[in-house]
């Protein structure tokens, strides 16, 4: 259970998400503006916010952008459009997840689970696990189905960092600035290639990925295949 911020000037889909989400047993508080939202999201009261992108009063990242100048509240956004720069425009203000219209109220909950499993991980868990990969930071050591795995220093940096958001979707320019330190210029066929080096370690490919999936344009994200 958890306390949600909806922001949403759909009246139709406020209404159906917040009664939706109570009913599977959270505490719901919809507005309709981006002030409004805002104000409410630096309140502190909130475990996860929902900001819809299409908004009448504020373009939706820069509501994003004054939330996260004051706060470190998850917020997953919701876009009409399946747009890719505009999907890596919100990962790289500082969304943790996104979904796109129309979802259901059970696809939102789960990502909103997902996120607030994250948020609310051990800042200082130094031993990472994402299905059977577990990863020993301090040992700099990384098991893989019960089996030592052999990684260059910067595929296991890649991969301890994608290990840190499982399940959430990272972009190149994030990867690069993160990983890399570089800032980002046309060099993403270098990720492109670690990614390779690490999947073909975990037994997959990107014809049949099990637990590293990019999404073109996007990103890529670490996931348990097994959940
Ligand atoms: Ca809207």
């Amino acid at each position: 259970m958890a306390t949600i911020l909806i922001i949403e000037d759909d009246q139709r889909i406020r209404q159906s998400l917040s009664s939706r989400l109570a009913e599977r047993g959270h505490d719901v508080d919809a507005v309709g503006t981006a002030m409004a939202g805002v104000e409410s999201a630096v309140s502190g009261r909130f475990d996860v916010v929902v900001l819809d992108l299409g908004l009448p009063d504020l373009d939706g990242a820069e509501a994003l952008r004054m939330i996260r100048s004051i706060t470190e509240v998850p917020v997953v956004v919701a876009t009409a459009r399946d747009d890719e720069s505009e999907i890596v425009r919100l990962l790289d203000a500082g969304a943790d997840d996104y979904v796109v219209k129309p979802y259901s109220a059970e696809h939102l909950e789960a990502r909103l689970r997902a996120v607030l499993r994250r948020s609310s991980a051990e800042p200082e868990q130094r031993v990472l696990t994402v299905g059977q990969i577990v990863i020993d930071l301090d040992a700099q050591d990384v098991r893989f189905e019960d089996r030592s795995l052999d990684l260059t220093a910067r595929e296991f940096d890649l991969l301890a960092y994608l290990a840190e958001r499982p399940g959430r979707m990272v972009s190149k320019r994030q990867i690069l600035a993160e990983v890399w330190h570089q800032p980002y210029g046309g060099a993403d066929k270098t990720i492109d290639v670690h990614l390779s080096w690490l999947r073909k370690k975990l037994g997959e490919s990107a014809a049949d990925p099990k637990y590293i999936l990019t999404r073109r344009g996007v990103g890529v994200r670490l996931v348990d295949p097994d959940t």
